[in-house]
């Protein structure tokens, strides 16, 4: 259920990003059993990290936290309405529910003054239509190539763990 508490310090972290360097404005906390077990903010030019959302580094922060990988039955919150990247990733690892302050609409408002060179470097529109896009449907160029050497190793892996599986009865 939605709480306040948590979405103010969603967006009390988002706030640091108008005193630190190298951050962007948009914070995140995970939320299990009624508890903070994660906390991000975007650190993308500080951390040299494309993939540096708030979301994502919030989901991170969790997961090594609680030390899993699934985070089922936990509720995100976000400063702002998460990238296709972040919907991904919060798919990815089972969060449950979402609530978000700024919606994407809000935030394209506020950058909208922006200069290109200024901008947020994400065209989030065309992000979530390429996520969402078969490989061949794409503006990216993709090629398969040695993929009968790439499947020998998923095979071998899969075997490998069916075999340690079964060991451990
Ligand atoms: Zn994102």
């Amino acid at each position: 259920m939605y709480r306040e508490d948590f979405m103010r310090r969603a967006i009390d972290i988002s706030r640091e990003a108008l005193e630190k360097p190298g951050t962007e404005p948009f914070g995140c906390v995970i939320v299990k059993d009624g508890a903070i077990v994660g906390e991000g903010l975007n650190h993308s030019l500080a951390h040299f990290d494309p993939t540096s959302h708030g979301e994502v580094e919030a989901i991170r922060d969790a997961c090594r936290r609680l030390e899993c990988v699934d985070l089922s039955g936990c509720e995100l919150y976000t400063s702002c309405e998460p990238c296709a990247m972040c919907v991904a990733t919060m798919e990815v690892a089972g969060i449950s529910t979402l609530y978000y302050a700024a919606s994407m609409g809000q935030a394209g408002v506020a950058f909208a003054t922006l200069t290109r060179a200024e901008r947020h470097p994400i065209d989030v529109e065309a992000l979530r239509v390429a996520a969402g896009a078969p490989v061949e449907a794409r503006a990216m160029p993709s090629q398969q190539a040695m993929d009968t050497e790439a499947v020998a190793i998923l095979d071998s892996w899969v075997k490998a763990r069916k075999a340690a599986t079964a060991a451990r009865g």
